[in-house]
């Protein structure tokens, strides 16, 4: 297709929306606030609800496909976009990543290695969970969780009504704590042919539950690399996909544990724009057009910062460094917010 839908308008969808413009494609952005990061850089912008039949309708009509940078999209909204056009990635992996406990099942069952978990829906469960997993734990919200939102530590089972009530009363899932080295996260494609592309795994850093930084190569051994590769092709595999998806592992002595995946790009894979000749918003954009994936081999060693909040305060003197800048042009710093992020090379891949 040459118009490509995209629904959500924040960073993600701004970034996919100037890799698709590179290629002579189209964007058409839906969200639900005016003036987002995407709107301003894409072909035509929808603001409307989520429910919005007839805009649905009219913004499905005007593009080839649908792709998505967030997601929570409702299902209605879905299945009235996909009787006029197809979704890609399609509705299953979007299912499968937006409820921790179906997520976990499929991984389960795909035979990969999780946290242990269990179902919480009260305070029963939440008792009968914590005696077989133990403490620590981490009890998180099913659904609509990120950037640590929606979790609260069990240290010990006192620890246990605090943690409940956090929850407001939404269905969760408690989660015992994986003793990990460093986290890394395997940023992979899947074209339509079926063809299966991963960029080169990189190490995470996290403060407060946001991610902070990314570096390339991570600290992985060959076994462990090939490990973390093979095991995202297989996810992307058996879900059918089409498109780019994140894959966030801890690294343990006993190898690799899923922590979660995300159906979209990832800002893990912020660094591929720097390190790679086709990064990840431009494979994604290949994917989902229908067009063969690109080589993601990277060229170069990265590190990704974040830059949050007032971070953002710190761009002239950042913008005086040999470094790569993306800025996403959010009019307001609050904290928490991601800003922009900076690429620096760090040397010719190693
Ligand atoms: P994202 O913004 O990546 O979607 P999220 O809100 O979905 O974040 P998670 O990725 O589930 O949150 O958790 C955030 C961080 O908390 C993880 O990267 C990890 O550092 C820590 N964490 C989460 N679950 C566990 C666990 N079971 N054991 C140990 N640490 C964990
Ligand atoms: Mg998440
Ligand atoms: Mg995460």
């Amino acid at each position: 297709g040459s118009t490509i839908g995209i629904l959500g308008g924040g960073q993600l969808g701004r970034m996919l929306a100037v890799a698709a413009s590179r290629l002579g494609l189209k964007c058409h952005v839906y969200d639900p606030a005016p003036d987002g990061p995407a709107a301003e850089v894409s072909a035509r912008a929808t603001t409307a609800a989520w429910d919005d039949e007839a805009a649905l309708t009219a913004f499905a009509e005007a593009v080839d496909v649908v792709t998505y940078e967030f997601e929570n999209v409702p299902a209605a909204s879905l299945d009235l976009i996909e009787s006029i056009v197809p979704i890609r990635p399609n509705r299953r992996a979007l299912a499968v990543s937006q409820d921790r406990i179906d997520e976990k099942d499929f991984l389960r069952d795909l035979g990969l290695a999780t946290a242990p978990y269990a179902m919480v829906d009260d305070a029963a469960s939440l008792d009968a969970a914590l005696e077989r997993i133990g403490a620590p734990a981490i009890l998180k919200t099913r659904r609509f969780g990120y950037d640590g939102k929606g979790q609260a530590r069990i240290m010990a089972a006192e620890d246990a009504a605090a943690a409940l009530a956090e929850m407001n009363g939404a269905p969760a899932i408690l989660e015992g704590f994986v003793e990990f080295s460093h986290e890394v996260s395997v940023i992979g494609a899947r074209g339509l042919d079926g063809a299966v592309a991963c960029f080169d795994p990189g190490e995470n850093r996290h403060e407060d539950g946001i991610l902070r930084e990314t570096t390339v190569p991570a600290r992985l051994s060959a076994s462990q690399r090939t490990d973390a590769v093979l095991l995202a092709a297989k996810i992307l595999t058996e879900l059918d996909y089409v498109g780019v998806m994140g894959v966030e592992l801890f690294v343990t002595p006993q190898g690799l544990v899923v922590n979660e995946i995300a159906p979209r790009v990832h800002n893990s894979g912020h660094w591929t724009q720097d390190g790679c000749l086709i990064d990840q918003f431009e494979q994604h954009i290949r994917a989902v057009a229908g067009w063969p994936l690109g080589d993601g081999a990277r060229h170069s060693d990265v590190v990704m910062e974040n830059l949050i909040g007032d971070d953002i305060d710190r761009v002239p003197e950042i913008a005086a460094t040999q470094s790569a800048l993306h800025l996403y042009g959010k009019a307001e710093a609050r904290p928490g917010r991601k800003m922009g992020h900076v690429n620096r090379l760090t040397g010719p891949a190693r």
